[in-house]
């Protein structure tokens, strides 16, 4: 899979993408991810890509005219799945588009700063907008590196235990169960008997019993939607 960030701030993607898992699926070339400065798509002097907005009022907007160029020319290299905007009026990332954006080849995701891009930019070139929750970021650059981290680490390969990304929450519409290690008794408090027992079939059906009463508790809402098959 490959993914095109195209920013302002480049920086501000390096470290997510320099540590831990993600940073192993990079060096395992399971995934390259390519960060485009937007402002070498600039075509004025002083690199400008954003501008007054039309009508008035508090706040700058991205030009149409370096963000067309940039993702052109990404697209004279290879045809794209899905040219992305990050944006708080998008659909709510979810577990769901996680694993439909894994299967993808590739993908251009566009960050958004001040008041946004220009409309034509979201109507003539953006194929989905995905937001990461209700509430205004300001930069997409965080939310793109949310994006990118719940995709990646579903690729095959990337997470060293693969059964470990399906057992996580919202997988299977469920939260997790709770998880426990060493030592057994920390402080009087004790790892319930069950986990220890080894018995496999047991300790399974104790986890999925344990799923069930916390998306309950916690999560109503997700049981209902469960229950009705939605
Ligand atoms: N004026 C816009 C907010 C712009 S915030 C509005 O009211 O909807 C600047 C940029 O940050 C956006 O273009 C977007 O790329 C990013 N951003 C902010 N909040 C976000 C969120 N919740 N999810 C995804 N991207 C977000």
């Amino acid at each position: 899979m490959r993914i095109d960030i195209i920013t302002i701030h480049p920086e501000l993607l390096a470290s997510p993408f320099s540590h831990s898992i993600l940073k192993r699926a990079i060096q395992k070339q399971l995934v390259e991810v390519n960060l485009v400065n937007l402002r070498d798509y600039a075509f004025n002097k002083h690199h400008a890509v954003d501008d007054y907005a039309y009508g008035g009022g508090a706040g700058m907007v991205m030009m149409p005219e370096p963000i067309a160029l940039c993702i052109e020319d990404l697209k004279k290299q290879r045809d794209y799945d899905e040219v992305i905007y990050m944006s708080p009026d998008g659909e709510n990332f979810t577990q769901s588009i996680a694993n439909q954006l894994s299967l993808y080849k590739n993908l251009i995701i566009l960050c958004g700063h001040y008041k946004g891009v220009d409309e034509r930019i979201r109507e003539h070139f953006i194929t989905r907008e995905i937001s990461i929750g209700d509430y205004v970021l300001s930069g997409g650059e965080l939310a793109a590196a949310v994006v990118c981290d719940g995709i990646i680490r579903l690729l095959p390969g990337v997470l060293s235990d693969e059964t470990s990304a399906l057992s996580d929450s919202f997988q299977d519409d469920l939260v997790a169960p709770p998880v426990y290690t060493r030592p057994a008794d920390f402080r009087g408090w004790k790892v319930p008997d069950i986990l220890l027992s080894g018995h496999e079939a047991n300790i399974s059906e104790w986890r999925y019993q344990q799923s069930l009463k916390r998306t309950l508790e916690r999560r109503p809402e997700m049981m209902r939607k469960r229950d009705s098959g939605e």
